[in-house]
């Protein structure tokens, strides 16, 4: 798949995040947009997968420990043929839908983690991988995490785990857009660099831009050749990307838009 179809993919992921927020009313889109070319990225160049069979147990697995961006996840699981028939409106956040705001591995096919109680995706992460080197799997394991998120210490526990166990069948994406939930990244706990402390811990990491697809799909192949320690991915993110009127501004964590502005992103994600 060429570069310009993967953006485009991620532009149409982008517009049904952003309609499934607006028709359920409630949701997160700024987080959700932040990823989408990671995981437009993911899921339709790099993963192997099989759609019609979810649980294939040699797939490669995603844990989206960011939970609530989870709208580009059922997106991207939609839109790679994960439901049949697709679906049409996947009323997000209601009682009983299959697509609530954190996911639930046990409603949703295609997802292989339950996530949103935050900071638990790269130590479950270090476990699938260390799994799949004790069963003779060759599975890889990709965890997308924020930076808000590594505030948790558990995060740490499961970086220094999957150092020491030489898990480079894990790769981990740090969608480093520099706000959380409350603030700044940087209000909360002063600098810090992210991309030095997994280096600290032994792990293989590079930094680029998230939203270039080009360095997105290079930074995956180095991770790929990479042997004896994890991947770390820092990945330099616009909270609300594509959107002129959501980018970087954290008021977007959580919010809906009004008519005028589903419209307008109807406008600028190309529809
Ligand atoms: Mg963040």
């Amino acid at each position: 798949m060429t570069e310009a179809e993967l953006h485009k993919i991620a532009q149409k992921l982008r517009l049904e995040a952003v309609r499934m927020v607006y028709e359920g009313k409630d949701g997160h889109p700024g987080p959700a947009l932040s990823i989408a070319d990671i995981i437009a990225t993911l899921y339709f160049d790099v993963m192997r997968l099989k759609p019609e069979d979810p649980n294939w147990p040699d797939r490669d697995r995603l844990i989206l420990s960011k939970g609530h961006s989870c709208p580009i996840l059922y997106a991207a699981l939609n839109e790679r043929g994960f439901y049949n028939p697709k679906v049409e409106h996947f009323h997000l956040r209601e009682l009983h839908s299959k697509f609530q705001g954190h996911p639930s591995m046990h409603s949703t096919e295609g997802l292989d983690m339950t996530s949103g109680s935050l900071g638990n995706g790269i130590a479950i992460g270090a476990g699938m991988a260390y799994a799949a080197k004790f069963t003779g799997r060759d599975y890889y394991t990709y965890v997308i995490t924020g930076d808000g998120e590594l505030q948790e210490g558990v995060c740490w526990e499961g970086v220094n785990m999957a150092a020491g166990r030489k898990l480079d069948n894990l790769i981990v994406f740090v969608d480093r857009n520099g706000w959380q939930s409350y603030k700044s990244v940087e209000f909360t706990v002063g600098h810090n660099n992210i991309a030095d402390r997994f280096r600290a811990f032994g792990w293989y990491t590079q930094e680029i831009c998230g939203h270039d697809i080009k360095a997105i799909r290079a930074a995956i192949a180095l991770a790929h050749e990479n042997k004896g320690c994890p991947s770390c991915i820092v990945c330099d993110d616009i909270k609300g990307k594509g959107l002129s009127f959501m980018e970087n501004d954290n008021a977007w964590h959580k919010g809906v838009p009004t008519d005028e502005q589903y419209a307008l992103a109807q406008k600028e994600l190309g529809e």
